[in-house]
């Protein structure tokens, strides 16, 4: 469990290091105004085999993979970066990996990236220790981001800058074809069926038609334009509902911190009242990948919603005063911080929860204790503790019930509000992104609706490209092939051409 991911087990983050909305800025009302706005001829910017919308982790994954099976790929990002939260984020702390008894059941696209990120750019312990229970390497570990309940875990963390560089150049071996700068806006959709998206750039509006859509925007943007319910229930008390732009902190000494914390109790809780009475909210720092680079992922912020513009705008404030506040107040009392600076505040807001698909499948924490395996498993999620099962997850959980021709991965993917809790970390996101970019390209490429894709072809996939599946479903998935036997057109439904006219 991580400072984050420990919905409804309360860990190592404390509530008093949650600030409260409640003292949220008075809104002005808005005007019950309208504008018109013409009708207009957008011009189509590309046609492609699957059009990826958000470049974060679950976005790139999905790219690289749909790329790995040769369909053209495009990819649609705001920023000028791929990596979303673990880049432009701050998120640095990729969290669990191993399961309770040190097997890496998120492997895949997760092992591919984190595996060719240079030496240098990770942090964590050495395979060998993954599961291990000594208490000198769990005791040395908790204090830096990879051992909980008293097991070293594969938790690492990583250079953002290092794992931008990498992200890019795995989906340009690719060839996926990468549109930075370029917001979407709205999907196109016809007949029930997702047909692409309009995006807007500093070229104006344009639209990309595409045979299967994957919306990986972290807020399920598409979908929600494309008019779909979704689940937004959360705790507003929880870690879960906190928004934030995070921060780092350079020209420390974290070692010097973590003696500090663990050997003077007293003084570190003279420290940290110290900050609560000046700032009302205070918290602690992560290790990172570097000694001299301190990570806040906070200052944690609850009862903003993250698709509300002006919740987003007053967060970034918020954030920025109490980034200034902590840089100076571990400054002036802080062992370790003695030369700190603010090395960089996220350009990316932090968005823990917005959206939850409805899908076609649904993991719930019942699940957790049946210890269920989905017959359409795309992959296996690391559990929140060692008393509960890994967590199987199905492919149903990607494909949102409504609407053909759109897949979604990431954080956003169906599930209830206590598995969304270590579905929406990094890890996952590889893993649900790396599931969808291959259910996408072979559903372009065989020419039928993602829906209808038998699922063990997914599985097979996966299997080739390093994924771990529960031992049954790979005993299955790789004995064969009753899928080969059974061609997919058959009993799936066609993908329906977009008419010419309509789009030239
Ligand atoms: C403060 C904080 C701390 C966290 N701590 C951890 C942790 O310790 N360990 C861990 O593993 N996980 C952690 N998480 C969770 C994790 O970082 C995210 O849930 C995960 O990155 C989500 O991945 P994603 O691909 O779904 O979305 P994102 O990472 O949000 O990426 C979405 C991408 O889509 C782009 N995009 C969005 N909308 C559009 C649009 N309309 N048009 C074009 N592009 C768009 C964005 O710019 C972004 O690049 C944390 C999250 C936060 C906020």
């Amino acid at each position: 469990m991580s400072g984050e991911n420990y919905t409804n087990t309360r860990g190592s983050v404390r509530t008093s290091e949650i600030f409260g909305g409640k003292d949220r800025a008075p809104r002005r009302s808005r005007p019950a105004l309208t504008v018109q706005e013409a009708a207009r001829e957008t011009p189509v910017f590309a046609e492609t085999d699957v059009l990826v919308v958000g470049g974060g982790p679950s976005g790139t994954s999905a790219a690289i993979a749909a790329g790995r099976l040769g369909a053209d790929v495009m990819l649609v990002e705001r920023y000028n970066h791929l990596g979303g939260l673990p880049t432009g984020g701050l998120v640095i702390w990729i969290d669990r990996m191993s399961d309770w008894s040190g097997k890496q059941v998120i492997a895949g696209m997760a092992r591919d990236i984190l595996d060719r990120l240079p030496e240098d750019a990770v942090q964590g312990p050495a395979r060998t220790d993954w599961g291990s229970t000594d208490a000198a390497t769990a005791a040395y570990w908790s204090q830096r981001t990879a051992a909980f309940h008293g097991v070293t875990t594969w938790s690492p963390t990583v250079d953002p800058e290092a794992l931008k560089t990498l992200s890019m150049q795995m989906a340009l071996e690719q060839k996926v074809r990468l549109t930075f700068h370029a917001y979407a806006v709205e999907p196109i959709v016809e007949d029930g069926a997702m047909r692409g998206a309009i995006f807007e750039s500093k070229e104006g509006r344009q639209a990309i038609l595409a045979k299967v859509v994957i919306d990986t925007t972290g807020d399920a943007d598409l979908l929600a334009r494309a008019g779909l319910s979704f689940e937004t229930d959360s705790d507003p008390t929880d870690i879960h509902s906190c928004i934030n732009t995070a921060f780092m902190i350079g020209g420390v000494d974290m070692a010097r911190w973590i003696d500090f914390k663990t050997g003077d109790e007293q003084g570190f809780k003279d420290f940290m009242n110290r900050g609560r009475e000046r700032l009302q909210y205070f918290e602690r720092p992560f290790v990172s990948w570097r000694n001299d680079v301190a990570l806040f992922m906070g200052p944690r912020l609850a009862g903003y919603s993250a698709v509300d513009v002006e919740d987003l705008s007053e967060v970034e404030v918020r954030s920025r005063q109490l980034t200034v506040g902590h840089v100076e107040t571990y400054r002036e009392h802080a062992p370790g911080f003695e030369n700190a600076f603010l090395m960089l505040g996220a350009p990316q807001i932090g968005v823990r929860h917005s959206r939850r698909l409805i899908g076609e499948n649904k993991v719930v924490r019942a699940q957790w204790d049946e210890g269920k395996v989905w017959d359409n498993e795309i992959g296996v999620s690391t559990s929140l503790a060692p008393k509960f099962p890994n967590i199987s997850v199905p492919y149903g959980a990607l494909v949102p019930v409504g609407i053909e021709g759109v897949l979604a991965a990431g954080r956003h993917v169906a599930c209830d509000t206590n598995s969304h809790g270590f579905l929406r970390e990094v890890p996952q996101c590889w893993l649900t992104g790396h599931a969808a970019g291959i259910a996408a390209a072979l559903s372009a490429n065989a020419g039928i609706a993602p829906r209808t894709l038998d699922p063990r072809l997914i599985q097979q996939e996966l299997l080739k490209q390093g994924a771990y599946l529960s031992p049954s479903i790979e005993a299955v998935a790789a004995s064969g092939t009753k899928a080969a036997e059974e061609p997919q057109k058959r009993r799936s439904v066609p993908i329906t051409p977009i008419p010419a006219r309509r789009w030239r």
